[in-house]
């Protein structure tokens, strides 16, 4: 059988990344018919927008890509093509799973961490106004005559909507994810403490859905500022975590760095019946075109797809033959060497062409 699968290379360091973890994914045998599509800010000259309608009807008919990072600008400019992607697809589930390699520097072992991110809502739904605008100072007006509280007049607003139907579905997915995986426990995060009408709901919600899995999967909450220091301090007591977008965005970096780095760390973003397979790191521009960086987030990434697709020996295969090559420590990235300025450090290419040779 062959697969179509869309691939966008993505910038910066997207497209030696996303190189090396196609390489990888054809070795293992399995046949992917791979369709390239564009997006990002080197395309808007061509296209007139970074983020084409061909690439994204590329991934409804495929309903599979694998992604490479897309640089965002800071402040200005265009908003997010990754978010874009994300709420246009409708791939309401970020999962990133988190898994400690032999061979890593780490300040903690044995780390098995599942993140379930939401990825539709919260702060993250673009929902903003910007500072001096009419249409801003219009909203304050009406948000002080409603609420009884003043705003500041010089003041940008971000709107964070959390509905029912989006927890159910996120926190639903958490522990369809904890069954299928054999896991333990789901703990849902948040800071109901002080937003109670958005976190406060994700709450109720999640302890509604949770009824469902009774005797079965675990069930606990934790506010988000306290996750941070749990996490940190005993990571071991945890499992499966479900949290609102901007919460789950940044906890995943923090699990990340308990794992060693993002260059490891891969991601999906789920819908009813598309995927988009990225890892957690970014374009990282200072190093686009060097072809030094780490290819193992993105490789895999590319296992977690692997899986998803049904291939899952091949996705066994990818997954130790990558955790092969970093326990060895010898045809590895800067990041995995002792010193970041090992001469022995290999390039994004030959440690993909290292794990190819374990495959
Ligand atoms: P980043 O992840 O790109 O880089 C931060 C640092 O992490 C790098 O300087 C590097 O030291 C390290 N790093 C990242 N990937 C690595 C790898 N594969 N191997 C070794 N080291 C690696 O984060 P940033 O600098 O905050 O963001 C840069 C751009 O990427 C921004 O425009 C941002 O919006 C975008 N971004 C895109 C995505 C995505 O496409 N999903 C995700 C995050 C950030």
């Amino acid at each position: 059988m062959t697969y179509n699968i869309t691939l966008i290379p993505g910038d910066g360091i997207g497209p030696e990344v996303s190189d090396a973890a196609r390489r990888c994914v054809d070795a293992t045998g399995v046949k992917i018919n791979w369709e390239i599509a564009e997006a990002g800010a080197d395309i808007i000259a061509k296209y007139g927008t970074p983020l084409p309608d061909s690439t994204l009807a590329s991934i409804r008919k495929n309903k599979v890509a694998l992604k490479g990072p897309l640089t965002t600008p800071i402040g200005t400019g265009f908003r997010s093509v990754n978010v874009a992607i994300r709420k246009e697809l409708d791939l309401y589930a970020c999962l990133r799973p988190t898994r400690s390699y032999k061979g890593v520097r780490s300040r903690y072992k044995d780390i098995d961490l599942v993140i379930v991110r939401e990825n539709t809502e919260d702060l993250y739904a673009g929902i903003e106004f910007e500072e001096g605008k009419l249409e801003t100072n219009q909203l304050i007006k009406e948000i002080e005559k409603l609420s009884k509280k003043n705003i500041r007049p010089d003041s940008g607003i971000s709107i964070k909507p959390i509905s029912i139907s989006g927890t159910k579905r996120i926190v639903k997915f958490g522990f369809e994810y904890a069954v299928k995986h054999n896991r333990k426990k789901v703990t849902a995060i948040s800071k109901a403490n002080i937003m109670k009408f958005t976190d406060g709901l994700f709450f109720a919600v999640a302890r509604e859905v949770a009824k469902e899995y009774e005797g079965k999967i675990e069930y606990e909450e934790r506010l988000i500022d306290n996750m941070c220091m749990q996490l940190v301090q005993k990571p071991e007591l945890y499992d499966v975590m479900v949290l609102p977008n901007l919460y789950g965005d940044i906890l995943s970096d923090l699990c990340a760095g308990l794992i060693g780095g993002l260059g490891i760390a891969p991601g999906a973003n789920l819908g009813n019946d598309i995927a988009v397979f990225e890892a957690i790191h970014g374009s990282a521009p200072k190093y686009a075109g060097k072809n030094v960086v780490n290819p193992t987030a993105m490789i895999l990434s590319a296992v977690l797809m692997l899986e998803y697709i049904g291939e899952k020996d091949a996705a066994k295969r990818l997954d130790k033959a990558v955790a092969k090559v970093i326990a060895a420590g010898k045809d590895v990235t800067y990041d995995l060497k002792p010193e970041r300025t090992d001469p022995t450090a290999v390039s994004t290419s030959k440690m993909a062409d290292a794990i190819i040779g374990e495959l």
